[in-house]
């Protein structure tokens, strides 16, 4: 382990500092007379992303209009007259998944203030790791934080910033900002789009005859028909307003270091990203897991749906498998994760999954997920099939062992409670009661995705939850006294 490494292992246990970091989509429109719906379909679409809270600002030329709210998209925006009050040509919309447990509504991106330059509104996907620090010295200068979201800090630095115009003051806010981080943002007459200087966030850019679309995925495009024309580079902000598109680069030559988290689970399989399909990727990541590590005399394939779909698809198209549906999940649970307590998490998955016993009596089965967390889904799912009849249940992952938290926008519990984070595979596979228990490695995993695995720096990815190397220093995790300081603010 890096000293680097320790350091914040050894900071994370004496704090006993939990998840800090948030999951969610953005989306933003400029030029079209409809832009809030836009904005509402965008979000619809990118509701995977974040299922807490929702919000939507909009500009038609005089005024800046704001709805946020608790709650999914289609609850927020299913009025035809909330949606007719979010008026102009130009809108910016954020999904939100909190979860620094602080539920408010305060919260809410995207956020909103009027500035010395007029007003502008900001949504971010993401996690800055020096927000604490940064906060505590604008606080120290008088800055009175409205909001307990680090997504705040953008909106101070903007307006501290002495720069001329609206696109320097955020580029130079993005300049003092680390973290992994996606922004949309929406000035008078202008809407910005950012990445953080590895392109760990994932930001997309689309065209609809004469109207601008940014979006956190390309599913956000196909529900609207736009067409995807680019991704926003690392380090890259676009500044879009009547004279058309521009693009300027806060921060240049860093290696690009996009989340593989976003290909193995979080983004929608029907999303591009890197030009590349995240479905197949994900079979490609299944079939390099199929050969890797086989299951003698195996009889079927069976998915922890949905996100272990499409990896068990490849993992049985690879080992000439047959693949069943052998667990049926209902539709209209969320995602287990997202409960906050353990006693409903587990409840959760009981709502969430049931066997398909015709499919598994006296079959010896390989059950194939995307991750393991905490142990709790895979244990109650292989519990769930060896009591519907199966004989054998070999359990499959098409992630590494996820032994360290993320920092940079992926919600994942405190290292404690990673469970290969203390324990080995075999200890695992005994926790979960599976008859075996594979990984795919991280050289298939990047063979998978067309990469060979390099070491060090030139690393293609952030594969910091599998391996623990931090492409951006963790600074307010290393400081502890700013942390506990600022843990009072919130
Ligand atoms: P666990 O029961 O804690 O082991 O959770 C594992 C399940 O959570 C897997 O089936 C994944 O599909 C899902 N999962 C993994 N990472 C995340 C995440 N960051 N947010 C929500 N769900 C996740």
């Amino acid at each position: 382990m890096s000293n680097f490494l320790q350091e914040f292992e050894d900071e994370r246990k004496t704090s006993g500092r939990k998840k800090l970091g948030e999951k969610c989509g953005v989306f933003g429109v400029y030029g079209h007379p409809e832009a809030s719906t836009m904005v509402a379909l965008g979000l619809h679409a990118l509701q995977h992303r974040g299922q807490e809270a929702s919000g939507i600002v909009s500009y038609d030329g005089d005024n800046f209009y704001s709805k946020r709210a608790l709650g999914l998209v289609d609850q927020t925006f299913n009025q035809k007259d909330v949606i007719d009050r979010l008026k102009g040509y130009l809108a910016v919309g954020h999904n939100r998944y909190a979860t620094t447990g602080e539920t408010l509504y305060r919260n809410i991106q995207p956020l909103y203030a009027d500035l010395a330059l007029g007003g502008f509104a900001l949504g971010q996907n993401g996690n800055l790791t020096n927000a604490r620090t940064i906060r505590q010295e604008l606080v120290e200068h008088g800055a009175l934080f409205q909001s307990t979201t680090d997504t705040e800090v953008f909106i101070h630095l903007v307006a501290a910033s002495r720069k001329p115009t609206i696109h320097e003051r955020l580029a130079e806010a993005m300049q003092q900002a680390e973290g992994g981080y996606s922004i949309v943002a929406c000035a008078e007459d202008t809407l910005i789009g950012a990445r953080d200087k590895h392109g760990i966030r994932p930001l997309a850019l689309g065209k609809l005859n004469d109207s601008w679309f940014l979006a956190s995925e390309t599913c956000a495009f196909d529900i609207i028909s736009a067409e995807f024309v680019r991704e926003i580079e690392p380090g890259e902000m676009v500044v879009i307003n009547k004279n058309g598109i521009k693009s300027y680069f806060p921060h240049k030559g860093n290696p690009k270091r996009f989340c593989i988290f976003e290909y193995i689970y979080f983004a929608r399989p029907d999303s591009f990203m890197e030009n590349r399909s995240v479905y197949e990727m994900r079979k490609a990541i299944g079939a390099e897991l199929a050969k890797e590590s086989p299951v003698e005399n195996a009889d079927l394939v069976v998915p922890v749906p949905d996100s272990g779909i499409p990896s068990a698809i490849g993992y049985a198209e690879a080992a000439k498998l047959p693949f069943e549906l052998g667990i049926i999940r209902n539709h209209y649970v969320g995602r287990t994760f997202i409960e906050p307590t353990d006693q409903i998490r587990h409840l959760g998955v009981k709502l969430k999954h049931n066997a398909n016993r015709a499919y598994l009596e006296d079959k010896i089965v390989i059950l194939v997920d995307d991750s393991i967390v905490r142990g709790t889904t895979s244990r109650k799912i292989v519990d769930m099939v060896r009591q519907a009849g199966a004989k054998e249940v070999h359990v499959r992952i098409s992630s590494p062992p996820t032994k360290h938290s993320c920092f940079y926008g992926i919600d994942t519990p405190s290292s404690e409670e990673l469970l290969a984070n203390s324990h080995d595979v075999d200890e695992i596979c005994k926790i979960i009661h599976a008859d075996s228990l594979a990984y795919v490695t991280t050289d298939g995993l990047y063979k998978a995705l067309g990469e060979v695995k390099r070491n060090g720096e030139d690393r293609k990815f952030c594969d910091a939850c599998f391996t623990g190397d931090y492409p951006v220093r963790l600074t307010d995790l290393l400081d502890q006294k700013m942390s506990k300081r600022v843990t009072e603010l919130g």
